[in-house]
């Protein structure tokens, strides 16, 4: 049976058209974590030569939860991913300022082919939108967006020590709010189901994430979905070239409500 549980990103299509370079690549990247779950990863001068002349421009961002190496859980094996370990995991908001320090040390034709977006939040926590004014004003002129950080996320969202994020969280609500205002198009995770689906009738999650980015109610147009074979889905935000957010208002429609049905 097809498994029945599919993440929903999302990101604003922006005009990159101040990136007339990307022409040459087979694709912009808009998924894409620098580091893992302890907060390592590639350098971003070798990842520049992953991308090489196939991806133009991508995304950067680190993971916003730390898995804890608690040795009464796994002694004195480190556990570098969730799966691995029963200990927590936890909101680490200094992954932001390791991807803007990472981004800085590019050269400006490098950190042209970056989309450097905040994402060291608690989507629960009504404080949260505070954290990114505060990244935003910290290191002006490097981030572009939010993201990616998680809603429901498989075996993810029961590891995080505190409240469980929901989208029905007005803390959410506030995010996402406060990146409207200031041009941030956001990327979130969101299964629309449960793990190993049995008994309900449809998606868990299905409706209210078709309420929070199709209801008209809503005005999240920098949000939509990405994964989903879209092109040249980076650029923009405040202080950033490339774009100014809200645009392309009929992707959501178009194509994530076909995928919601
Ligand atoms: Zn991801």
């Amino acid at each position: 049976m097809k498994r029945q549980i599919f993440a929903l990103a999302a990101i604003a299509l922006l005009n990159s058209s101040g990136y007339s370079a990307s022409k040459k690549y087979e694709l912009n990247d808009s998924h894409f974590h620098l580091t893992n779950y302890i907060q390592e990863g590639t350098d971003i001068r070798d990842f520049l030569k992953i991308m090489g002349n196939k991806v133009g421009r991508s995304t950067l961002f680190g993971i916003p939860l730390q898995q804890q190496w608690m040795h009464a859980s796994t002694g004195d094996f480190a556990p570098n991913y969730y799966l691995q370990t029963d200990a927590p995991l936890y909101y680490y908001s200094f992954t932001d300022a390791h991807i803007a320090m990472t981004y800085k040390s590019l050269s400006k034709k490098d950190q042209a082919r970056f989309d450097p977006m905040i994402t060291g939040f608690n989507p629960t926590d009504m404080y949260a939108a505070d954290h990114i004014r505060r990244v935003l004003t910290t290191f002006p002129g490097v981030f572009s967006g939010i993201g990616e950080f998680s809603i429901h996320k498989e075996f993810v969202s029961s590891k995080v020590a505190g409240e469980v994020a929901t989208l029905n969280n007005k803390a959410l609500d506030r995010i996402l709010d406060f990146a409207g205002e200031v041009g941030l198009p956001a990327i979130l995770h969101c299964d629309v189901n449960v793990p190993f689906p049995k008994t309900q009738p449809r998606p868990l999650h299905r409706q209210d994430v078709g309420r929070t980015f199709c209801s008209p109610s809503q005005n999240h147009d920098h949000l939509g979905p990405c994964g989903t074979g879209s092109r040249g889905a980076t650029g923009g935000g405040p202080g950033r070239p490339g774009g100014t957010g809200h645009q392309q208002p009929s992707f959501k429609s178009c194509l994530l409500r076909s995928l919601l049905g």
